[in-house]
């Protein structure tokens, strides 16, 4: 693992930079919500526009779709969030802090509890006399259980009736419209359903930054498959997320994929595995979850809703359930990923030191940075700029020395500085300077879309 930098500081950074900002700043803030800025708002878009492309469009076997937030809310009768979604909390009597009893018994003992009663978490916590992580002491309120779920009323009305809850995962948008998609595609199984979009979670210790927040957004694929090959397409689809993380240029010594024992699976499942990246913060978070649901979801809306959702092979004319396998991510996980791991401080030859965000160059929010070496020199630097723009995102800075220019954009992540100088007024060329090597090349300006175009591939 190669933890050089403190999380607090990649996260100053972060602010500083305008990657994200504190949420309702000016009323002081709202805890635990964050806004993602001029460079966090590119960053998210690349992650998600990059997953929508290698995971549904270039795959042959999926498409997308795009729920609503707002569902009936049998739904989550069906689904088990109703009754089942909710961690168990425990208060300290002494300092009145709040803690999720699960990570409280696992920081302190090492033991997962997956699957305990309140119950039961109460007599780990005697059993080994947990003490308040904040002050120390050992006086506890009883462990109870806290619905994740926000609600909210639907109409004029707010009775039983009119109530409604924001999705805690896309996941369920999916499976309500298996026979819309079955309808309307050509699809035969296997076939997998992805979307994009918000998940809502009330979450009883938000934190570490984005890591762990209320509002954020999830990409989930429902993959369905034919009983008894769901196993096969599991290891097909770790793969794949192993993969795109491998792709984005995280390094390997940071990763893991970490199988969940059988005691930790949910009763339907019959294997999960999480995809880990060693966070700053802690040894091991979950950034992407990767499960074989079997035929759970569908039976439990089909229960629920009184519609059959089966599939009928064309060829056999057999008609079953299919089973599910489901990888699930979110999208401000890889984006907290993403940025510890590209984050860097070097010392030049010239002893002074720079910051650089050595960032997948797709990823990259600001793809190519066009410099005038002075200001005489900005119409012409302007028309490459233009030109640029067309293809992807630029920026374009006349202030300031070239050097402090080039600083910034390491500082951000731009992966070429594009400098216009008096010898471009003859020989059409212009400097291309690497983030990463800072090598600089000198390149026509015919070509240069391509040259950069090439390299800023996925
Ligand atoms: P955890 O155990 O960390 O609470 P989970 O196992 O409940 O997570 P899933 O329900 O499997 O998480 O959600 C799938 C993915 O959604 C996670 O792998 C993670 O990337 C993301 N995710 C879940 N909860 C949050 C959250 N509160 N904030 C940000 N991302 C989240």
């Amino acid at each position: 693992m190669s933890k050089k930098y403190s999380f607090d500081e990649i996260v100053s950074h972060l602010k500083n930079y305008g990657y994200v900002y504190q949420g309702s700043e000016i009323y002081g803030g709202l805890s635990n919500s964050w806004d993602f800025g001029i460079l966090g708002s590119y960053l998210k878009k690349n992650i998600k526009d990059l997953w929508w492309k290698e995971i549904i469009e270039k795959s042959p076997y999926n498409v997308g779709i795009d729920s609503a937030i707002l569902m009936n809310s049998k739904t989550w009768e069906a689904s088990g969030h109703l009754k089942g979604f909710s961690d168990s909390m425990v208060d300290c009597k002494e300092c009145k802090s709040r803690f999720r009893a699960d990570q409280m018994i696992e920081n302190a003992t090492g033991l997962s509890v997956e699957g305990k009663t309140p119950e039961e978490m109460d007599a780990i916590i005697e059993e080994h006399n947990i003490v308040c992580p904040k002050c120390g002491k050992h006086n506890f309120t009883n462990a109870r259980p806290f619905n994740l779920m926000f609600k909210t009323f639907i109409g004029t009305i707010e009775d039983a009736k009119s109530v409604v809850y924001l999705r805690p995962e896309t996941a369920q948008g999916i499976f309500v419209n298996f026979n819309n998609v079955l309808r309307t595609s050509r699809k035969k199984i296997p076939f997998g359903i992805g979307q994009i979009g918000k998940s809502f979670r009330n979450e009883i210790t938000p934190g570490n930054f984005i890591f762990r927040v209320r509002e954020f957004e999830q990409m989930e694929l429902e993959f369905f498959c034919e009983p008894g090959t769901d196993l096969e397409w599991y290891e097909y689809w770790i793969k794949k997320c192993y993969d795109f993380v491998l792709r984005m240029g995280i390094k390997e010594e940071n990763l893991r994929i970490r199988a969940h024992a059988k005691e930790e699976l949910s009763f339907y499942s019959k294997g999960t595995s999480d995809i880990e990246y060693a966070f700053p913060f802690t040894t091991w978070g979950e950034v992407w979850g990767i499960a074989d649901r079997t035929d759970y979801d569908l039976k439990q809306h089909m229960e629920y809703s009184g519609e059959k959702l089966v599939y009928r092979d064309p060829q056999t004319n057999e008609t079953y359930v299919p089973y599910c396998v489901e990888p699930s991510v979110g999208v401000e996980r890889l984006f907290l990923m993403a940025v510890c791991d590209a984050y860097d401080k070097e010392t030049l030859d010239n002893g002074e030191e720079r910051i650089v965000m050595h960032l997948h160059p797709a990823l990259a929010p600001v793809k190519a940075c066009i410099c005038p070496l002075v200001k005489k020199l900005s119409d012409n630097a302007r028309e490459i700029f233009n030109d640029l723009t067309d293809e992807f995102h630029c920026e374009f800075d006349e202030a300031g020395t070239i050097g402090k220019r080039y600083r910034r954009n390491d500082a951000i992540g731009t992966p070429f500085c594009i400098t216009y100088d008096f010898d471009s007024l003859n020989d059409n060329c212009v400097t291309v300077r690497h983030r990463d090597s800072m090598v600089q090349e000198r390149v026509e300006i015919s070509k240069l879309k391509d040259y950069i175009k090439e390299r800023i591939q996925f």
